[in-house]
């Protein structure tokens, strides 16, 4: 069965689209077809899986207003191995002209039905917000990923975007889980870390993935070659925590399904 999982986090900067795109390098070099979704305007996921977003023919965008079906608006990652949906600037009006479309919410999940059967993954890389992008990606997904760096208000918004998931779930989409929390740019030498660390397995328990991705610069740098870590260097720390976490999820979702 195709897993959709939505990575979201409504702060910026807590490793989203670092999350996503090695994921998605990972997963594909472990055999599996995965087709990554960007829905952040900035387009970060798209450049970083060496997409230019200055010269797209067509993106996400045209997808989600109906200027173009799925099929023709994909394109791959020449390195990572995976297929991508790419995004620009352009996405940013979507947020308004989706007000006014019929299904507004349903739009993304809509066209990944038309290729799920092609792809095990499907991975979205969502917006630093709550927004009408996010809560589309939200409806599509059966899960959500949360990336997150454990420092003193991590926790707090943790508890917004759980009372989001909670209210998408009363009204949109029964079926969304927590994936899972993964504890990105860790530092063991920071007792703050290690302090918001316990907090997260006290409350979240077994949803803390245990895999912990480190603070790597490979990570921060791979993504102006507009290759992953994961295949840029893959002997570097955060390329084999990347790893690491694409194989505790195949355990986890493959347990699931039984
Ligand atoms: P988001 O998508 O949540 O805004 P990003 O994945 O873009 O976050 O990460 C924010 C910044 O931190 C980027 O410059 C990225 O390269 C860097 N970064 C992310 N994860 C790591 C890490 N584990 N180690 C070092 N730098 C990282
Ligand atoms: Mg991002």
């Amino acid at each position: 069965m195709t897993q959709v999982l939505a990575v979201v986090n409504q702060k910026g900067g807590v490793g989203k689209t670092t999350t996503t795109v090695n994921l998605a390098a990972a997963l594909a070099g472990l055999g599996e077809r995965v087709l990554l979704i960007d829905l952040d305007p900035q387009g970060n996921a798209t450049m970083g899986s060496g997409i230019d977003k200055r010269t797209l023919k067509h993106s996400v965008y045209d997808v989600l207003v109906g200027i173009a079906e799925l099929t023709a608006a994909r394109t791959s990652s020449a390195k990572g191995g995976y297929h991508v949906l790419p995004a620009n600037r352009e996405l940013a009006g979507a947020e308004i002209e989706l007000v006014s479309l019929e299904q507004r919410e349903q739009r993304l999940r809509l066209a990944i039905d038309t290729v799920a059967q092609e792809y095990d993954w499907v991975l979205l890389d969502c917006p630093p917000s709550l927004s009408l992008l996010t809560i589309n990606g939200l409806v599509a997904a059966q899960a959500v990923l949360i990336p997150m760096q454990c420092e003193y208000y991590a926790l707090e918004g943790l508890s917004d975007l759980v009372s989001t998931l909670k209210r998408v779930r009363a009204n949109l989409n029964p079926k969304l889980e927590i994936g899972g929390l993964v504890r990105t740019m860790f530092d063991p030498r920071n007792t703050l870390a290690l302090q918001v660390s316990a907090q997260l397995e006290q409350h979240f328990a077994d949803k803390v993935f245990n895999t912990l991705i480190p603070r790597n610069i490979r990570l921060a740098e791979a993504p102006s070659f507009g290759v992953p870590a994961v295949i840029w260097d893959p002997t570097s720390r955060g390329a084999q925590a990347y790893v690491a976490l694409a194989k505790e999820l195949l355990a986890r979702f493959s347990t699931q399904a039984k």
